[in-house]
């Protein structure tokens, strides 16, 4: 049975692969379909969807915002999302706009910290144009200011680490709105991240799916068996699509491969024909 992959990132945000290689690498692992999620960019899906038609593999342009709620942090997936300019692409523009004015007050609390790290060293670290901590933390390693890329985020860039600065960010509420005006199918990613179960869960999820929420990631990376199980109860109980993938970053996350995860993810393609089923009956493309 064919395999595929709906959450990656590429050199567009935090991702290593370009997007040609992305592709690439799908194709070399014999995934039927991937699906472009950079985080606040729609940067790298122009590339991917030419590369895609190259290689015969299917493509579905989508993005990853990270969004914040009384529940905590959410990362909300938009699946054929426009390639071109929309009104997302300018909501993107203006969230990129406020990671360049974060990047720099990090970097102002690094120096007082006794690091000089130079924007341009961050921007060349960055394949693409969302910019953020995972670029700062690479510079910083190779500066030699920390040991491993995950001191920089323990020790300074992470929530409660000495240079942290919060990101602006959606609420969830907007995020989907925005998301389904511009025609896409919106799905909660990793769901884990919410730390929920039971009623708690099911609370959230439908206050999500009021907002217009399409479906969960049940199947992912990081879910146990027994998390995969629940969601993808919950999915059939609240009538949900279900969605799959791995998170891939290359090699930034050195252990997520593409498609298999850390090596037991499998994402069937009837999840895509499903999704698919369901924008056709909405009229919408696919
Ligand atoms: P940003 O969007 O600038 O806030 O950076 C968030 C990204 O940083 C995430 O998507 C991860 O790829 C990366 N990240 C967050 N926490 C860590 C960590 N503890 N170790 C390594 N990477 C991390
Ligand atoms: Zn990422
Ligand atoms: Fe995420
Ligand atoms: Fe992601």
């Amino acid at each position: 049975m064919p395999g595929i992959d709906l959450h990656t990132h590429s050199t567009a945000s935090d991702g290593t692969l370009a997007p040609t290689e992305l592709i690439q690498a799908a194709k070399d692992a014999d995934l039927e379909a991937i699906a472009l999620t950079d985080h606040d960019t729609t940067g790298g899906l122009k590339e991917a969807a030419a590369a895609a038609d190259v290689a015969g593999v299917e493509f579905i342009p989508g993005c990853e915002l990270s969004v914040v709620s009384q529940n905590g942090n959410m990362h909300i997936l938009g699946y054929w999302i426009p390639i071109g300019p929309s009104k997302l692409s300018e909501t993107l523009r203006f969230l990129r706009d406020r990671r360049h004015e974060r990047n720099h007050l990090i970097m102002a609390k690094l120096k007082v910290l006794g690091m000089d790290i130079s924007y341009d060293d961050v921007l060349a670290m960055s394949g693409g144009d969302a910019v953020g901590r995972p670029h700062i933390a690479q510079v910083m390693h190779a500066k030699g200011y920390v040991r491993e890329l995950s001191d920089a985020f323990k020790d300074y860039l992470g929530s409660e680490g000495k240079a942290y600065v919060p990101k602006e960010k959606l609420g969830p509420r907007r995020a989907i709105e925005l998301l389904k005006s511009v025609g896409a199918t919106v799905v909660l990613a990793h769901p884990f991240l919410l730390g929920l179960k039971g009623a708690d869960l099911r609370g959230v999820l439908k206050q999500l799916k009021e907002f217009g929420l399409d479906g969960i990631e049940a199947i992912y990376t990081l879910h146990r068996p027994d998390q995969t199980r629940l969601y993808l109860d919950i999915a059939r109980d609240m009538d949900f699509l279900v969605t799959g993938g791995s998170d891939f970053h290359g090699a930034v996350k050195p252990n997520v491969r593409l498609g298999s995860g850390f090596g037991e993810l499998f994402v069937p393609a009837s999840l895509l024909s499903t999704m698919k089923e369901h924008r056709v009956k909405l009229g919408l493309p696919v």
